[in-house]
């Protein structure tokens, strides 16, 4: 756990977050660069082409996953804090996630435990970010479908975001890795969704946790503390 705050607190900084997004972009473009440069060779095998093309397509690819991951929304390094209506920004982030469960047979779920509109200051563009990398994890740990619940409700803590699946979960070392800059158990991850979601979280005042259990899912905490209320999470998860 003390690791991972360490963690967290070395990426806090949006700006820092920002530097690096041009050299991880630059790096499969790079790849992709050098394959499309080998395929102007003469005479080449038609299976040395197909084999040079299917590279540089997946140098674009992850090139591509590293911009969804980062910065499909947000500008990380500008900053705005405006009231938000969670639930309605959840509802207008929807549409960005539906296809995508749709592909993997996902029902999505949404539920407030408010009648009354559960409000938190922030960034609209940020939350949306966040929305969108943690609903991406949780229906690709649904590859067989299953049901992807987003719920939002008000405690003592503050206001609370929970992104629930029914997926893959994880294992403990899985569970305390997850965050961390690079780490990633996909063939075609990134390893930065849940930094950037950590970071982005941060400048709204809320906090991530995790409760996990391989083969059953993952539930994924969101406290936003209201200005004014105190007192630190009494939970047993990893909190990052
Ligand atoms: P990426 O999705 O590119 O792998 P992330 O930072 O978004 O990077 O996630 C890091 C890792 O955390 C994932 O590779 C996966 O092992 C684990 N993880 C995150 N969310 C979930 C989830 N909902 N269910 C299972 N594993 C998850
Ligand atoms: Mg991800």
């Amino acid at each position: 756990v003390k690791e991972k705050l360490i963690h967290a607190e070395k990426y806090h900084l949006i700006g820092q977050l920002a530097a690096s997004i041009s050299h991880e972009i630059r790096n499969p473009l790079t790849i992709s660069r050098g394959f499309m440069q080998m395929m102007r060779k003469p005479s080449l095998e038609e299976s040395e082409i197909q084999r040079y093309v299917a590279l540089s397509l997946e140098g674009i690819d992850q090139a591509n996953s590293i911009i969804t991951d980062y910065l499909n929304f947000a500008k990380p390094n500008i900053d705005v804090c405006e009231p938000l209506d969670l639930n309605q920004e959840i509802r207008s982030a929807l549409p960005f996630v539906s296809s995508l469960a749709a592909l993997s047979n996902v029902e999505i779920v949404l539920q407030s435990r408010e009648e009354t509109p559960v409000i938190i200051m922030g960034d609209s563009k940020k939350l949306r970010q966040c929305l969108l990398n943690l609903t991406k994890n949780a229906i690709e740990a649904m590859p067989d479908g299953g049901r992807l619940t987003i719920e939002t409700l008000k405690s003592h803590e503050g206001v609370e975001l929970h992104v629930k699946d029914t997926g893959i979960g994880m294992f403990k070392d899985q569970l305390k890795s997850a965050g961390l800059p690079f780490y990633t158990t996909k063939e075609k991850g990134t390893g930065l969704g849940l930094m950037v979601v950590t970071s982005m979280l941060k400048t709204m005042n809320g906090r991530i946790s995790f409760d996990s259990k391989p083969n059953q899912g993952t539930q994924c905490r969101i406290v936003f503390r209201q200005t004014g209320s105190s007192g630190k999470s009494a939970s047993s998860s990893i909190t990052m």
